[in-house]
């Protein structure tokens, strides 16, 4: 099959699929409105724009990604050179979920297509217009044996799970990562599991209080909440939440308006059943700001919880939506109880001007990523491993390491023939003290 050994093929596909991309552009912005009134700004800045540079950046680096890249020989081996290959896996699975539901399936499909893979895509089922619009741009593309889109809900997820892979990739929760491993080692197929978790955002008593509210908001509300990476609670330093809670208002009246339900920058919650959960969170008596909600519509709007009660019921799970439950430390013993009660949690955030205060918490915690004073853009650099520790993930990507994720990286010794040094070969004898040395030299 061409597209295995022929890296100019792949290239010619990638350039198709990204003139493709283009064409249906619109197609994708519109779907993503219809799907949960995505916001075109938002489609266009966390979506379509970002499986373009991928694109874009993929077809710049196949070749140099892809030939054998030479490594410094052991000693031990002289004469040699010594190369690590990159082999495609085979047949690769991806199963996407609906928060980005383009860029999120894309993004892997175009790694995995450049290096060498057949790919079969099962976008989520919750974002139906969005999927249908993936489907059309692969099968424009690809031919179905190279790569195809799978659609359909948890029955097709699991039919497909029951098959042998040769390289999963998944992105969605916790618990349904937990049943994709489970498939998985059956094949003893390699995964890749991006999953979420509960991220804290730290506000010290040195932060910048203002812009600290402004990038927490437009990270937490990006997507109603529904953002794997967004602030999941905040954790303000006693003394400053009062003037905390006040920045933290005035920037979502900012963004949104007083009314952010007739804001054409706000989406609604994916469905019903994702609307009623959140909603359950919602303790009144808790609401510092928000709280309204309207069933018709799945709307949620942004909402502020004033939350003192680890037990509660917002303080269980990633939370996944428009909720913001504030927590307030005074020591560094109280940030150590909260955050480690949970697990590893995909992001953290950190607001300070206390640089010594930022790495501790970068050394004391693990956690898949992160900032110091921002949130959430960490995922827009390349050059930066995207994916979570522990139950927020297993594996990362992005950038040139997406392209790894999809291979196989192949060690080969070329040993040359004009010296065979004759150390290594029984009879051994007294050649024990010689290699002893030798051996402590090295
Ligand atoms: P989900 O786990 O419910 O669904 C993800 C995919 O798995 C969908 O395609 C779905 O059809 C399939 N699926 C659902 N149940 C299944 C089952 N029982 N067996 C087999 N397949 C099944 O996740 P979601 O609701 O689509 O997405 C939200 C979750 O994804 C959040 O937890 C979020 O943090 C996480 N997420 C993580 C990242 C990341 O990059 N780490 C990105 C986005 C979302």
């Amino acid at each position: 099959m061409d597209f295995k050994t022929n890296i100019a093929y792949r290239k010619e596909m990638l350039i198709k699929l990204l003139n493709n991309v283009l064409l249906h552009e619109n197609e994708i912005i519109d779907a993503l409105y219809q799907d949960f009134k995505k916001p075109a700004f938002e489609a266009v800045l966390t979506e379509t724009s970002y499986v373009v540079s991928e694109l874009k950046d993929t077809i710049k680096n196949i070749k140099k990604w892809s030939k054998p890249k030479a490594v410094l020989p052991s000693i031990l081996n002289f004469p040699s050179r010594d190369f690590i290959y990159k082999e495609p896996y085979g047949k690769v699975l991806i199963i996407a979920p609906w928060n980005y539901p383009y860029q999120l399936a894309m993004c892997p499909l175009i790694s995995a297509i450049a290096a060498g893979n057949q790919v079969v895509l099962k976008p989520s089922e919750l974002t139906p217009k969005t999927s249908e619009v993936l489907a059309k741009i692969i099968a424009l593309t690809f031919r179905p044996e190279h790569a195809s889109v799978v659609q359909g809900g948890v029955d097709v997820s699991k039919e497909l799970l029951a098959q042998r892979w040769d390289y999963i990739f998944f992105t969605g929760s916790v618990p349904v990562g937990k049943i994709v491993a489970a498939a998985a080692a059956v094949h003893l197929t390699p995964v890749t599991l991006e999953l979420g978790g509960k991220n804290p955002c730290i506000v010290d008593e040195t932060a910048n209080l203002k812009l600290a509210a402004k990038r927490i908001v437009w990270g937490k509300f990006i997507n109603a909440g529904q953002t794997c990476i967004a602030p999941d609670y905040i954790l303000v330093q006693k003394d400053m939440k009062e003037q905390f809670i006040k920045h933290l208002k005035e920037e979502i009246t900012a963004a949104y308006g007083l009314t952010p339900k007739t804001s054409p920058d706000y989406s609604r919650i994916i469905n019903l059943k994702n609307w009623s959960r959140l909603t359950e969170l919602i303790e009144p008596d808790k609401v510092i700001f928000g709280g309204q909600t309207d069933e018709s519509d799945c709307y949620i709007a942004p909402t502020l919880i004033a939350e003192s009660n680890l037990d509660s019921l917002i303080m269980q799970d990633e939370i996944f939506g428009p909720l913001l439950p504030i927590l307030t430390y005074a020591s560094n013993a109280d940030l150590h109880t909260i955050i480690s009660r949970y697990e590893k949690p995909l992001s953290m955030y950190i607001f300070t001007e206390n640089k010594a205060f930022a790495s501790q918490m970068i050394a004391n915690y693990s956690f898949g990523g992160g900032c110091i004073n921002d949130t959430v853009v960490h995922f827009s650099n390349k050059r930066l491993p995207f994916g979570g520790v522990g139950h927020s993930g297993i594996g990362a990507y992005h950038g040139s390491l997406s392209f790894d994720v999809f291979s196989h990286s192949k060690g080969i010794v070329k040993k040359a023939n004009w010296l065979d040094l004759p150390m290594r070969y029984a009879p051994y004898g007294d050649k024990l003290k010689t290699i002893r040395k030798f051996l402590k030299w090295l």
